[in-house]
C-alpha cells in the first residue's frame, strides 16, 4: 500500500516546550513574541505540520499543564477546561443529561481515536467554520476565558471567530469555556450532515428553544459550514421568537434561513446542497428542540 507523497513528509524540526502551569506557558509564549504554536490534542496541528501547511519553530504543549481538564457545574454555570477531550465530554453524565446538543455533537465527532485525543479547546481555537462543538456552545450563549500576559478576559464565543482559521486570540491561551446552565422548559438539539462517517461536516446546526405552553419564549440557532465562520441565524430566530411553534412558523423559518447564509462549493459539498440541507436541518431541529422543551 502506498501513501500520498505529501503525507509521508517528515515534520520540520521545532523546539518543544512542556510547561507545567498556565502561567509558565504564557511567559514562554511572551518570550517567543508569540512565535509558537500551542499544542493540545494535536489532531489538527500535527497533520498540518506534516503537510508543511504550518511550520512552527516552537511548539508549546499544554499536555502537562494542570487545571485545564475539568468539567463542573456551579452557580448555574458549567465550566469546561480547554483540554477536556471529546470522549470525556461524551462520557459525562452531566453533559448527556443537561446539555443535549453538546452531547449529540460528540457522538458524530471523528473516530474513537480522534475523540480520545481531540480537545474542546482545540476544536474552538482551530476555528474551522464547520467545527462540531461550536454551534451547540453558541446556542448556549457560551463565553471563552482567554489568558495572556496582561491577565484574563472573557469573549462571547459567537464573537470569537474572525475568519476561517482565525480568531480573537492575541498572544493568549484559551483556558476554559463558560456555559450558562439552561433554564427550565429548555430543549436543544444538534445534527451534522457529512459525506461519510468521521468526516468534517458539510453543514452542522444546533437549535435551543425555551418554551411556555405552545409559545417560543426564546430561541438560538447556530450553523456551521455555511459562511466564513460559524454563524448565528438571528433573522430566522426572530421569525420563531414569541410565536406559537407550529408547522407554518417552522416552514417560514426554514425558508428564511437560506437568505442569511453564504455557503460555498468545495470538496465536501455544493453551495446549493448546503443551502437546501440547512433549511431541512433548521426545520427538523426547531421541531425537535421545541418538543424536548415541552418534556422537561
Ligand atoms: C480524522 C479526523 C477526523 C476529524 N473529525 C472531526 C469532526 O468530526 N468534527 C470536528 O469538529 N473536527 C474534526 N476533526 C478536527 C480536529 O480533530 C478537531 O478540531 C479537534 O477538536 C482539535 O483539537 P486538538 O486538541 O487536537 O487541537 P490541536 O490540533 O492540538 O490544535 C488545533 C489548533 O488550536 C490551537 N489550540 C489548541 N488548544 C488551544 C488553547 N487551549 N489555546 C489556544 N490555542 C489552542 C493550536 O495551536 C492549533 O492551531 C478531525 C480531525 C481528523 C484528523
Amino acid at each position: 500500500m502506498s501513501f500520498p507523497q505529501e503525507l509521508t513528509k517528515s515534520i520540520k524540526i521545532f523546539r518543544y516546550f512542556s510547561p507545567r502551569t498556565l502561567k509558565e506557558a504564557i511567559s514562554i509564549l511572551e518570550e517567543l513574541h508569540g512565535n509558537a504554536k500551542i499544542l493540545a490534542g494535536g489532531t489538527d496541528l500535527l497533520p498540518m505540520m506534516k503537510l508543511h501547511r504550518v511550520t512552527p519553530q516552537n511548539v508549546i504543549s499544554l499536555r502537562n499543564v494542570v487545571g485545564l481538564g475539568h468539567i463542573r457545574e456551579t452557580n448555574l454555570t458549567l465550566k469546561i477546561g480547554a483540554l477536556r477531550t471529546i470522549s470525556e465530554m461524551q462520557q459525562s453524565d452531566l453533559v448527556r443529561e443537561r446539555y443535549t446538543s453538546l452531547y449529540e455533537a460528540t457522538k458524530t465527532f471523528g473516530t474513537p481515536q480522534i475523540r480520545n485525543m481531540a480537545s474542546i479547546g482545540g476544536n474552538i481555537c482551530r476555528s474551522s467554520p464547520s467545527a462540531d462543538m461550536v454551534p451547540p456552545l453558541i446556542t448556549l450563549d457560551s463565553r471563552v476565558n482567554l489568558v495572556g500576559p496582561n491577565g484574563e478576559r472573557e469573549v462571547l464565543l459567537e464573537e470569537f471567530f474572525t475568519g476561517p482559521g482565525e480568531n480573537a486570540l492575541n498572544g493568549e491561551i484559551l483556558k476554559e469555556i463558560i456555559v450558562p446552565s439552561p433554564p427550565a422548559r429548555c430543549g436543544m438539539a444538534f445534527r451534522k450532515v457529512m459525506r461519510a462517517s468521521a468526516d468534517l461536516a458539510k453543514v452542522n446546526c444546533a437549535v435551543k428553544i425555551v418554551s411556555r405552553d405552545r409559545i417560543c419564549d426564546d430561541v438560538r440557532i447556530a450553523i456551521g459550514g455555511v459562511a466564513d465562520t460559524p454563524i448565528r441565524a438571528r433573522r430566522t430566530e426572530e421569525i420563531i421568537r414569541g410565536r406559537e411553534v407550529n408547522k407554518d412558523v417552522i416552514n417560514e423559518a426554514a425558508l428564511a434561513v437560506t437568505k442569511e447564509i453564504a455557503p460555498i462549493t468545495d470538496v465536501r459539498s455544493t453551495a446549493q446542497y448546503r443551502a437546501h440541507i440547512t433549511s431541512v436541518l433548521v426545520s427538523n431541529l426547531t421541531a425537535l428542540a421545541f418538543h424536548r422543551s415541552t418534556q422537561v
